[in-house]
C-alpha cells in the first residue's frame, strides 16, 4: 500500500506539466489610499507553481508518496547529514499508517504537504469524492504533526480548473507541481536519477523525486553533493516561495515569456508519473 504510485500514466517527457503558471501577486496597494493602516501586507493568495522566479541558485527538492517506514527515515538521515531541508508530499493513508514518521518530518524542519488519501487521478473523481482526498490528508496530517498544510499536489500532476478552485479557493492551498521529473519510479538507477536532477536544475526550480523508490533515496547523497558543488542550496517549497522575485518588465517584446517551457498553463491532462 505505500507503493500507492508505481507505474504511471502515459509517456511523459520530462517537461514540466502545466508551465508558465501562476504566480499572482496581489496589486499593490495604490499610493493615495487613506493612510488609516500601515502598509498591511497582503493575505497570500494561493496559486500554482512549477518553479519560482529568482535569480539565485536555489532549489527545492520534493519527495512524493510517502511516509514509507523504511526509505524516509533513511532519507530523512541523509538529509540531516548533509544539513538541507526539502518537501514532502505525503499520501494520507501512509500518514495514518506511520504518524511518528509524519513526526519527524516536521521536527527536522522539512516541510510536509498534501498528496491525496489515496494517491488517485482526481480529474476522474465526482466532487465529493475529490474533496475527501483533499480533506482527509489535510486533517490526517494536522492530527499527526499538528501543522496544518497550505502545499497541495495532485497525483500525477493531474489537474484541471474545477479541482484548481476547490484547492486554492476552498482550502487555500498552493498548487505545486515541478520543474524537473527525473521519472524515478521508473527504476533507471541511482546514477541516472542524479544525473536527471542535477541536469535539470535551475534557480527557483522545483525537484520531484519518490521517498518510496530506494534507488531514489541510494541517489541522493551523490545528487546533493553534485547540486552544492554547481552552488546550489536548499529550501523548502514554502521557502523557495517567499524569495521570488517580481517578473521585470521585457526588454524586447520578441518571444512570449510563457512559451519556455511549452505547455499551456492549464493542464488538463495528466502529466507525467505523480
Ligand atoms: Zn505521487
Amino acid at each position: 500500500m505505500v507503493s500507492a504510485c508505481a507505474q504511471e500514466k502515459s509517456d511523459l517527457s520530462m517537461r514540466a506539466p502545466g508551465a508558465a503558471a501562476a504566480e499572482l501577486h496581489p496589486p499593490s496597494p495604490s499610493l493615495s489610499v487613506t493612510p488609516y493602516n500601515s502598509t498591511p501586507r497582503p493575505p497570500r493568495v494561493p496559486s500554482q507553481f512549477n518553479s519560482v522566479r529568482t535569480s539565485r541558485r536555489i532549489i527545492a527538492l520534493t519527495f512524493d508518496d510517502g511516509p514509507h517506514p523504511e526509505l524516509t527515515p533513511k532519507l530523512l538521515d541523509i538529509l540531516r547529514q548533509q544539513g538541507i531541508r526539502a518537501t514532502f508530499f505525503v499520501v494520507g493513508r501512509n500518514v495514518d499508517a506511520h504518524p511518528e514518521i509524519a513526526r519527524r518530518i516536521v521536527a527536522e524542519g522539512h516541510e510536509i504537504a498534501n498528496h491525496s488519501w489515496s494517491h488517485p487521478d482526481l480529474t476522474k473523481l465526482g466532487e465529493q469524492a475529490m474533496r475527501r482526498e483533499v480533506e482527509d490528508t489535510s486533517a490526517a496530517i494536522e492530527r499527526a504533526t499538528g501543522r496544518r498544510v497550505t502545499k497541495m499536489r495532485p497525483p500525477y500532476g493531474a489537474i484541471n480548473q474545477r479541482i484548481r478552485e476547490v484547492l486554492t479557493k476552498d482550502h487555500n492551498l498552493d498548487v505545486v507541481l515541478w520543474s524537473v521529473d527525473p521519472l524515478d519510479w521508473r527504476k533507471p538507477g541511482p546514477s541516472v536519477v542524479t544525473q536527471r536532477l542535477v541536469d535539470g536544475a535551475t534557480p527557483g526550480g522545483i525537484l520531484l523525486a519518490h521517498d518510496i523508490q530506494a534507488g531514489t533515496i541510494e541517489a541522493m547523497p551523490e545528487t546533493i553533493a553534485q547540486l552544492k558543488a554547481k552552488g546550489y542550496s536548499f529550501a523548502t517549497v514554502s521557502q523557495l516561495l517567499a524569495m521570488r522575485e517580481e517578473a521585470r518588465p521585457p526588454v524586447v517584446a520578441d518571444a512570449p515569456a510563457a512559451a519556455q517551457s511549452g505547455n499551456a498553463a492549464d493542464q488538463e491532462a495528466p502529466a507525467a508519473a505523480r
